[in-house]
């Protein structure tokens, strides 16, 4: 059975309500973290998994909101692990120079902290492997596909589908509708996309706020790629502007003027079985 929860419902704007962008993805016996933003651990405690029951972690691109919670992620896995253990990271190229910093940033903390447990001589070990657009990895159960998507000028950036138990997840991440996305989501049982609605957004007199709206995937794009693709649920998420509790029926609106297969929108911990 595969089931599908978003941690973080939310964006880079901070919102009391909703954690930073972040999926998890549990099949039989493999717990996949996608992404890892603001205040994860949080809500995947809230959620009943502890760093140490993490198999890996998937990354969708090197955005600060993706990401920022990562060095939570490397030092409570490894300070709850009784035994050693390694954690392997998954990511588009750039991945590795990022995880290297962050331990960086972390050796004030590893050198307390091996220097006060006589029971932790290591210092965390991650195993971080540069995916790349048509590549394949397997973790525990979980066969994982991976394809490019259109985020620029950010990139590189991908998104993942996971397969197992025979069921289908894509983790579009962020961007813009593309070929390479089409063709990962084809006839999968889920598509999670992150979203903006570009009709709200543009009535933010920011011009800064006005840059996101070329490159994400607004509501109706991601209903456009689920129709393309046949998929069977359609997830939004990362939710831009964010959404009020009693606005979902109104992005629900825009997803489904373009696609008539169920959609799903939430707040943080909206827990989907494909
Ligand atoms: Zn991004
Ligand atoms: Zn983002």
């Amino acid at each position: 059975m595969m089931q599908i929860t978003l941690l973080g419902t939310g964006s880079p704007i901070p919102d009391p309500m909703r954690a930073g962008p972040s999926t998890l993805v549990r099949g039989a016996d493999t717990n996949l973290l996608v992404d890892c933003g603001r205040a994860v651990l949080m809500r995947l405690a809230a959620a009943g998994v502890l760093p140490p029951m993490l198999h890996a972690v998937l990354v969708t691109h090197l955005h600060s909101d993706h990401l920022t919670d990562l060095n939570d992620v490397i030092t409570t896995h490894w300070v709850m692990n009784p035994q050693p253990s390694t954690l392997p990271l998954f990511g588009p190229p750039g991945l590795r120079d990022v995880v290297d910093a962050t331990l960086g940033a972390l050796a004030p903390d590893i050198r307390y902290r091996i220097a006060h447990h006589d029971d932790l001589t290591r210092p965390p070990t991650v195993e971080v492997t540069e995916v790349a657009p048509g590549g394949r990895f397997r973790v525990g159960h979980a066969e994982v596909r991976v394809a490019g998507t259109d985020h620029r000028p950010v990139e590189p950036t991908v998104a993942f589908r996971v397969e197992g138990d025979g069921h289908s997840v894509v983790l579009g991440g962020d961007g813009v509708p593309c070929g390479g996305l089409d063709e990962l989501c084809r006839g999968a049982d889920a598509y999670v996309q992150t979203v903006i609605r570009d009709d709200l957004v543009r009535q933010v007199p920011n011009a800064r706020f006005q840059d996101i709206v070329d490159y994400h995937s607004t509501v109706e794009d991601a209903a456009r790629t689920a129709a393309r693709a046949g998929v069977r649920t359609l997830v939004l998420t990362h939710y831009v502007p964010p959404m009020a509790p009693d606005q979902a029926d109104d992005w629900r609106a825009f997803a489904a003027a373009h696609f008539s297969g169920e959609i799903v929108l939430g707040d943080d911990l909206t827990t989907i079985r494909p």
